[in-house]
């Protein structure tokens, strides 16, 4: 019974978003190259320049708004009901930001549904591997 149980749950395929600020765009990019067949096993998400870099490493993506037009408060939203399983978000901590307060939504909102949250690229890849399990 646990057994059976088990082997369904692996078979739903998990959503990943993937963020990227444009100071952490060249990490992101390294980080797709790298982790190119772990990452096929997921669904992914992005906000709209970062899902440009994701397409161009030839992977699928929804590509949502950018992330200043809201697409990290479409991001939250996802998470918030339950579609999406795991954020990568390779903030700029040296950078401003016009969208702080989705920023700090989205933060928030993983946190308050316990999603896996990866805000560096040591974590990102930890992140992908536990959740590819
Ligand atoms: P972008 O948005 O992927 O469209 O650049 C990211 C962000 O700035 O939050």
């Amino acid at each position: 019974m646990a057994k059976t149980s088990r082997s369904k749950k692996s078979q739903i395929q998990k959503t990943l978003a993937l963020i990227a600020h444009d100071g952490k765009k060249a990490e992101m990019v390294g980080f797709l190259k790298d982790n190119c067949a772990v990452l096929e096993k997921f669904k992914l998400i992005a906000t709209s320049t970062t899902g440009m870099h994701v397409a161009q490493a030839g992977l699928k993506v929804k590509r949502m708004l950018s992330g200043p037009m809201g697409g990290d408060a479409q991001i939250a939203s996802e998470v918030a009901i339950g579609q999406c399983h795991g954020v990568i978000f390779l903030r700029d901590p040296l950078g401003m930001h016009p969208h702080d307060p989705d920023i700090s939504t989205l933060l928030r909102i993983c946190d308050v549904h316990d999603v896996p949250l990866a805000t560096n690229l040591a974590s990102a890849r930890l992140l992908i591997k536990g959740l590819a399990k």
